[in-house]
């Protein structure tokens, strides 16, 4: 039976919102498939609004693997503002897709792609007002499977009571296999039911179904076990990792949205996965190990982007994009195939190395000077080395001054507050550093004419890293000390000006860190929030720390002993069942080390340190060089 469009109800209320466009869908390479055509319907969610939805890569690539499937359709479906949900709650219009205008409910699965922790209420508005459950277990056979992925995901205990299952790792592959199991079971009648179809997927080991695990406590609070609840569901669900990315160029077709959105361009994954060894950076652990797109698919990927989408800017991405064994070959390649045209090249700039200002000015050959981002992480050399960030007071100011000399004029140095060990001095640190750019700089320019902007953002202990077990600092300690740093800045007469500063307070941070480290107790929490109206909470002008600290003593938990406390060894984690593939051990003696000042080397030109992945995955560290050249394209 086709599923009917709720534009006409929509659009009457489209002129009484805010940027009505985001929701009228249509978009260049947007996909509309027959309804009866496919026997399986994804519903894909970003859970934040358009702007920052749309450009989304992991829901991008998706959303065309599984439009490409036969008997498969897939459509998008965002956070609507504040103002839109009012209007359709009065009116009692549902949770819609953008491309068809159908409602979520009709759809087989909402996989929902969760970035960061901020956008869980924003997924329970979409529930509601899509009429699904919010509370797994009151769902019903006609009812959505509700699965959550992306990084967020590693740790989904806070939301379990929301989702129905969870993957972990790349989707590419899985997004498939899923797409299968509810194929064969809706072919067969849909025997046993939403459970049967839920253990199906659990069976699989590849796919985290919490109603199937039960989770005991100490008396004190901290849990005593996480076992599932029926034979056949493994005891640990491993991540999934695709291995040849070169199998899977996508996007091939780039969505171009209608309205403004964060980022306007066409972005190729360059590769995926770090091994860096950054211990704060959760993104770096669980996408171990590297693997690299070789320069020719990133060749072909970007002239195919550029003429399907019609972008005049091609962004190369990934953790750390100037590590790509080919980067050099592939920054010269692309600079001069579009040299002369209106496209333009972008590389996230992450390392502090002269190699970076070269790549930069290839960048930038056909493009505007923008400015150049660093991320030292870091105040002082004792923190570098904590969090293991290799980087010399002196290299910075070499790299940076190098930057000034071939006529850049800003660079932004970015940097956390609240690491592990953190004292006061180390936080100071920021300023005397920021203060040596600018005087390196004038002396090397003879120019007044130089900026440095420093921008800092709380640290918040992640899973799955060497600081899960860290004691997150408590928010007036944080800022307690950007108090100090601005003042230090500010009250510099002679380089003060030259300095700009950007920081958020600490609360925000704080909030994040008992989501990011929850377990299920916590999903209490999120749902007062939800109820005493907190939406959008990645947005400081929507969040409410308030509303998170009243919601928590409603709810009885105890938002310290989440976030500030520190845990021991032995300590069963909330997400100890669930395998990133790094070794428990290692990231044990990672965090001891960090604690006594050891260095870990990246294992991409190292030996193998044994962090684990690689063996229980089943995988293996992949770079280049392929030695091959980009071919000088004619640009159309
Ligand atoms: S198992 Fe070894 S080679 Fe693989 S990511 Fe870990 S340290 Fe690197």
């Amino acid at each position: 039976m086709p599923v009917e469009s709720i534009f006409h109800r929509l659009e009457a209320l489209l002129p009484k919102v805010q940027k009505p466009i985001q929701y009228v869908g249509g978009e260049l390479n947007s996909t509309v498939k027959d309804w009866d055509s496919a026997d399986v319907r994804w519903a894909l969610m970003y859970p934040d609004a358009y702007e920052v939805g749309l450009p989304n890569q992991g829901v991008a690539i998706l959303y065309e693997i599984l439009n490409e499937l036969p008997g498969t359709l897939a459509e998008r479906t965002y956070a609507v503002w504040p103002d839109l949900e009012a209007l359709m709650r009065a009116e009692g219009v549902p949770q819609f897709t953008v491309d068809a205008h159908r409602p979520v409910r009709a759809f087989d699965v909402l996989g929902v792609s969760f970035s960061t922790e901020l956008g869980y209420t924003n997924m329970l508005t979409a529930l509601d007002l899509a009429g699904i459950p919010l509370t797994a277990s009151d769902r019903g056979d006609d009812d959505p499977i509700v699965l959550a992925g992306g990084h967020a995901a590693f740790n989904p205990e806070p939301i379990a009571d929301f989702l129905d299952a969870a993957v972990l790792g790349d989707g590419e592959q899985i997004a498939i296999a899923i797409s299968e199991v509810v194929r064969e079971w809706k072919g067969e009648g849909r025997p046993g039911g939403r459970d049967e179809l839920l253990m199906r997927l659990a069976e699989s080991g590849g796919v985290y179904v919490p109603k199937f695990y039960d989770v005991d406590y100490h008396p004190d609070g901290r849990i005593k076990r996480v076992a599932p609840n029926r034979a056949d569901v493994p005891w640990r669900v491993h991540k999934h990792t695709v291995m040849d990315l070169d199998e899977w160029p996508y996007p091939k077709k780039p969505l171009v949205p209608l309205a403004e959105t964060v980022h306007e361009r066409f972005s190729v994954e360059i590769f995926r996965g770090c091994t860096r060894g950054c211990r704060f950076c959760q993104a770096g652990m669980i996408t171990r190990p590297v693997r690299e797109r070789s320069i020719t698919t990133i060749g072909a990927m970007v002239d195919n982007g550029v003429k399907e989408s019609g972008f005049n800017e091609v962004g190369l991405l990934s953790l750390s994009s100037a590590d790509h064994s080919e980067i050099g070959e592939v920054a010269k390649g692309l600079a001069d195939r579009y040299e002369g045209t209106n496209t333009s090249l972008s590389l996230p700039s992450t390392r502090v190395d002269a190699f970076n200002i070269d790549l930069a000015n290839e960048f930038s050959r056909n493009g505007r000077r923008s400015g150049l981002t660093f991320a030292p992480e870091g105040g002082s050399e004792r923190m570098r080395k904590v969090i293991n960030k290799m980087v010399t007071e002196e290299d910075l100011i070499r790299t940076v001054t190098t930057a000034y000399s071939q006529g850049w004029r800003q660079v932004k140095l970015y940097f956390m507050c609240g690491l592990p060990t953190e004292q006061d001095e180390d936080v100071l640190g920021i300023a005397d550093l920021a203060k040596k750019v600018i005087k390196a700089g004038r002396e090397i320019t003879g120019s007044r004419d130089i900026r440095c902007t420093v921008s800092i953002g709380g640290f918040v202990p992640k899973p799955h890293t060497p600081f899960q077990w860290a004691a997150q600092a408590d928010h007036e300690t944080v800022d307690r000390r950007l108090k100090a740093l601005r003042d230090s800045l500010r009250g510099d007469k002679q380089y003060g000006k030259a300095i700009g500063f950007r920081y958020h307070d600490g609360k925000p941070s704080i909030v994040e860190g008992l989501l990011s480290r929850g377990d299920r107790r916590v999903g209490a929490v999120i749902r007062a929030v939800w109820e005493s109206g907190g939406r959008f909470d990645g947005w400081s002008e929507h969040f409410s720390y308030e509303r998170w600290m009243a919601a928590a003593e409603q709810a009885g938990v105890d938002v310290d002993w989440y976030t500030t406390r520190e845990r021991e060894e032995n300590e069963v984690l909330p997400w100890d069942h669930l395998d990133a593939g790094l070794d428990r051990e290692w990231l044990w003696q990672d965090w001891q080390e960090a604690v006594s000042g050891g260095e870990v080397e990246d294992c991409r030109w190292t030996p193998c340190y044994d962090c684990g992945v690689c063996p229980t995955m089943g995988t293996e560290i992949q770079i280049g060089p392929t030695g091959r050249k980009l071919l000088p394209l004619t640009v159309v």
